[in-house]
C-alpha cells in the first residue's frame, strides 16, 4: 500500500510489538491520529490567533489551557511547546552561557545537550559515572569544583539527565540539584525518557528547568516537546522580545526570543494535545511497565550467559543486556550470523531490536500489555533453547 507514488505506507506499529528503545512511548493514540489529520494544514492553530497573537494565548483549540495544563502536571510555573526536547536544551544554553563559560553535564548525557553547549560557546565538564552507571552527588560537587578551578568561573548551568539513554538508570535528581544550587547553578533536568512515561515532579525534584520529549515519551508526532521553568527562571528564558526596526521603528510585542516568537503551530501541537489526557493517566501505571519490563528481562536473564547492563532491579523500561556469552554464540556460527535474532524476533511479530546486534544492545518494553509481555519473554526463551541456548 502507498502513500504516494513512492512513499509506502508505515505497518510497523500496526503488525509488531515494537520495542525499539527511542520509539515505544511516542507510538501515537487514536486521538492524536485524529488530531493530526484534522489539524493537517500548516498553520492551522492559528485560525483564532488574537491579540497578542502568541501560540500559547490561543484559545481556540484550547492552546493556553494546555499550556497552563502543562505546568502544573509537571508542578512548575511556566511550561511551552518545543520542537523536540533538543530545542528546550537550546533555548536555556542561549540563555544562560556566554564564550567560555563552564558547564556541567553528565556523562551519560545525550549528544543533543552537548550541541546546545557548543553552539553557546560554552565548555562541557562531564560528571563521571559511577561503574554501576550511576551520577552520584559526590561525583557532582567535584566536577563542579574541578570546572571552576580549569575555567577560573563557576559553571552557568547543569544539565542532568533523569533516565539516560545509555543505561536506562534513574538518577537522584534532587539530590544533585542541591549540590548544583549550592553554587547558584540553574539546573534543567532532561526528563526525554521521563515526562510522559513516569510520574514527574519540577517541585520534587527541586530543578529550574524539566525538558521533555513529545515524540520520544508523551505519544506524540515530531518534532514537539515541553519545556518548563520556575517562575524565578521563566522570566529569564521565555523573556521577550526588545527588537526594533531601525528603518520602521517596528517592534514586536511579547514574542519571546528563544521560542523565535511561536513554535509548534499545527499537526505537531494538536497531536500533542490529544494525547494529553492519556498520558496524565498513563504515568499513573508507571508500576506495570515496570513489572512488564521485569518479566521480560526475567526471561532474558533465564537464558545462560545473559547478563543485564542496566541498574537491576529495573527502575525504568528502557533496558540495556549484554548477550555476548548467548545470543553472540549462536551468530558466530550462524549463517545469518547476528541476523538470527531480529529476524527470529520478527517472525514471531516482534521489532525494534537492531537488525545484527546480539551483544550489547537495549530494547523498551514500554506500552505493552500483560499478554504482549508474555508473548515477546517467550519469544527470547524459544529462540535461545532453538539454538541450543541452555534455558533454565
Ligand atoms: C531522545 C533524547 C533526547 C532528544 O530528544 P528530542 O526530543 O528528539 O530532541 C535528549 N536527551 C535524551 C536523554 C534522549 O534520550
Amino acid at each position: 500500500m502507498k502513500c504516494a507514488d513512492d512513499i509506502d505506507v508505515r505497518e510497523v506499529e500496526e503488525n509488531f510489538i515494537n520495542i525499539d528503545p527511542i520509539q515505544a512511548a511516542g507510538r501515537l493514540t487514536a486521538d492524536a491520529m485524529k488530531a493530526i489529520i484534522a489539524y493537517g494544514d500548516g498553520y492551522s492553530v492559528c485560525d483564532n490567533c488574537l491579540k497578542p497573537f502568541r501560540l500559547d494565548y490561543i484559545k481556540k483549540p484550547p492552546l493556553a489551557a494546555f499550556h497552563a495544563d502543562l505546568a502544573s502536571w509537571l508542578e512548575m510555573a511556566e511550561a511551552r511547546v518545543v520542537p523536540g526536547a533538543r530545542r528546550g536544551f537550546q533555548a536555556v544554553a542561549q540563555t544562560y552561557v556566554d564564550k567560555g563559560d563552564p558547564v556541567i553535564l553528565s556523562s551519560l548525557g545525550h549528544y543533543t545537550e552537548f550541541i546546545a553547549v557548543e553552539q553557546a560557546g560554552g565548555e562541557p565538564f562531564e560528571v563521571p559515572k559511577e561503574e554501576s552507571g550511576i551520577i552520584r552527588q559526590d561525583a557532582v560537587a567535584e566536577t563542579i569544583e574541578n570546572a571552576a578551578k580549569k575555567s577560573g568561573k563557576t559553571p552557568v548551568l547543569m544539565f542532568m539527565d533523569h533516565v539516560d539513554y545509555q543505561y536506562g538508570n534513574l538518577h537522584d535528581i534532587r539530590a544533585i540539584a542541591k549540590i548544583a544550587h549550592q553554587y547558584d547553578i540553574p539546573v534543567l533536568c532532561n526528563g526525554a525518557y521521563t515526562v510522559g512515561t513516569m510520574p514527574v515532579s519540577g517541585k520534587d525534584l527541586g530543578v529550574d528547568f524539566i525538558v521533555g520529549s513529545g515524540h520520544k515519551s508523551m505519544a506524540s508526532p515530531a518534532p514537539s516537546g515541553v519545556i518548563a521553568a520556575t517562575d524565578e527562571r521563566a522570566g529569564e528564558v521565555f523573556r521577550t522580545t526588545k527588537a526594533k526596526g531601525n528603518v520602521t521603528g517596528r517592534t514586536f510585542g511579547i514574542k519571546e526570543v528563544e521560542m523565535m516568537g511561536c513554535t509548534l503551530m499545527g499537526a505537531t501541537v494538536m497531536g500533542m494535545m490529544a494525547s494529553f489526557p492519556h498520558v496524565k493517566e498513563r504515568v499513573k501505571h508507571w508500576d506495570k511497565e515496570i513489572e512488564n519490563a521485569s518479566f521480560v528481562l526475567e526471561a532474558l536473564l533465564s537464558i545462560d550467559g545473559t547478563t543485564v547492563v542496566s541498574e537491576y532491579p529495573r527502575r525504568h523500561t528502557l533496558t540495556r543486556i549484554n548477550t555476548l556469552e548467548s545470543f553472540d554464540i549462536v551468530a558466530r556460527t550462524h549463517k545469518k550470523r547476528g541476523f538470527f535474532l531480529s529476524k527470529e524476533l520478527k517472525k514471531r511479530g516482534i521489532t525494534g531490536v537492531i537488525p545484527g546486534s546480539t551483544r550489547v544492545w537495549k530494547y523498551n518494553t514500554y506500552g505493552i500489555n500483560r499478554t504482549q509481555a508474555e508473548h515477546v519473554a517467550g519469544a527470547f526463551r524459544e529462540i535461545a533453547e532453538e539454538n541450543g541456548l541452555e534455558v533454565r
